[in-house]
């Protein structure tokens, strides 16, 4: 699967990064930046956890 930002909605509130550190990362100024495009396996779990626990809803899993 890969990830569907929506740079638009997104706050930079990191929460994303919180609970999958290895996919997300938010820098200094506030900017998602994925640090993999296809998911792998390990990460699936995390990143739906993140998905289900953005705020602004800004992350959308999409079938690759
Ligand atoms: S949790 Fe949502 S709003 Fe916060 S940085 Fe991640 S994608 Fe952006």
């Amino acid at each position: 699967v890969k990830i569907e930002v929506d740079y638009a909605k997104c706050q930079g509130l990191g929460i994303c990064e919180g609970l999958a550190p290895d996919v997300f990362e938010v820098d200094e100024n506030g900017d998602l930046i994925l640090l993999m495009d296809q998911i792998d396996a390990r990460s699936q779990v995390d990143v739906e956890a993140a998905v289900e626990c953005c705020p602004m809803e800004a992350l959308r899993l999409i079938q690759a």
